[in-house]
């Protein structure tokens, strides 16, 4: 009879919060289990110079970079599963183990570590995806640098956009704040620094339709104008500009959890106080899945090498009988000790 098996710790997500979590844990023996997904490598994967990872001081390509981190990882014992999470049955007491589908595959672990990360909220409009990395973008912190004295668009009415303008004011020569209507939800703050400064502009109520190349012979043209509609008397008009950054939220990759860890109201996993705590036991969670603040691959690295060494001593402190015994298991071995004999070991099904 072969006892099925049950991990330690099992990783979902292949971002930087995902493979850090993953290093840290087979540093810890724990040979964790890293279901990656099938586009593994995160946002940065869709990224090209990365400038702003410390230990790189000429930068380094963002694929190239989850490659490293993979890499790492495995080097030290991680095992990985290049499909996609599908389904999710986590433990709410800890009686049983938590379980994790991929496909028709089960996999069942004491702890999970949740790095699904985020993912940019699209415009969904011609031109975005053809012209990302060549011209639109959705980080600012990433890429301002690439358009130093160039005229730059931003796309969005929220604090992010406020923020990616006022950053973006110091290396554009113009900056035109795009909004589909005349108010903006920024907080009030944030709009008065903005008006204060004299290369931003206001273009509402625009909503772009279009983002077009720079075709001139060159097949790999960058972006070159964008098309708006006015959302009120649906005119249009066309913008020239060097580079949009598209600042219109972002959506958690939360669906796979989604009614069994809390969650905030726009999708993120709350965790407890400054731990990685879901509030599920033996479930931690780490990366951009969490935080909508600083959102950084170096902050979505340190959150998950947090993750992992929560589940480590969660790990330590619960020991791997008590993580997934039956509620008459647990009245057996109370009993047990009670009367000083060893509790017994759980039973395993057989597969
Ligand atoms: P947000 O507050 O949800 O704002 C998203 C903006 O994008 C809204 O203005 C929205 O327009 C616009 N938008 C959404 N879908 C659109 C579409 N398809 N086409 C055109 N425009 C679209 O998101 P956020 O700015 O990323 O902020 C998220 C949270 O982080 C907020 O709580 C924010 O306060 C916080 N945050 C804080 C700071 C800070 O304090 N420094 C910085 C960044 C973010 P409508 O207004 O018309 O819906």
């Amino acid at each position: 009879m072969t006892e099925e098996r049950i991990e330690n710790v099992i990783i979902i997500g292949g971002g930087p919060a995902g493979y850090t979590a993953a290093l840290y844990a087979a540093r810890a023996d724990l040979e964790p289990l890293n279901i990656e997904g099938f586009l593994w490598g995160g946002l940065l994967q869709q990224t090209t110079d990365v400038e702003n990872y410390p230990g790189f001081p000429d930068g380094i390509m963002g694929p190239e970079m989850m490659q490293h981190f993979r890499d790492q990882a495995e080097r030290f014992g991680t095992k990985f599963v290049s499909e996609d999470a599908t389904r999710v049955e986590l433990s709410r007491d800890g009686s049983e183990p938590h379980r994790v589908w991929v496909g028709d595959d089960e996999y069942k672990a004491r702890a999970v570590v949740l790095a699904m990360g985020a993912n940019h909220r699209k415009l969904g409009i011609p031109g975005e995806e053809e012209l990302a990395s060549r011209g639109v973008s959705y980080c600012a912190t990433c890429d301002a640098a690439f358009f130093r004295d160039k005229k730059i668009a931003v796309v969005g009415g929220g604090d992010s956009a406020f923020e990616e303008a006022i950053f973006l004011s110091k290396f554009g020569s113009k900056v035109e704040l795009i909004h589909r209507r005349p108010e903006f939800r920024a907080s009030q703050i944030m709009q008065q620094r903005a008006r204060e400064i004299e290369n931003i502009d206001f273009v509402t109520p625009y909503a772009p339709v279009e983002f077009h190349a720079d075709q001139n012979g060159n097949p790999m043209g960058s972006l070159e104008k964008i098309e708006l509609k006015n959302t009120e008397d649906d005119s249009t008009r066309e913008l020239a500009v060097d580079g949009t950054f598209i600042a219109i939220g972002h959506i958690p990759n939360s669906q796979l959890v989604e009614g069994q860890v809390q969650t905030d109201e726009n999708g993120y996993v709350v965790t407890e106080g400054k731990s990685t705590r879901t509030g599920v036991p033996g479930v931690f969670a780490a990366g951009d899945l969490v935080d909508h603040t600083y959102r950084q691959a170096v902050t979505a690295a340190g959150s998950g090498c947090q993750a992992a060494l929560d589940a480590e001593w969660y790990l330590r402190d619960t020991p791997p009988e008590a993580s997934w015994l039956k509620p008459d298991e647990i009245e057996r071995d109370a009993e047990r000790t009670a009367s000083g004999e060893r509790p017994l070991p759980p039973a395993r099904m057989p597969l």
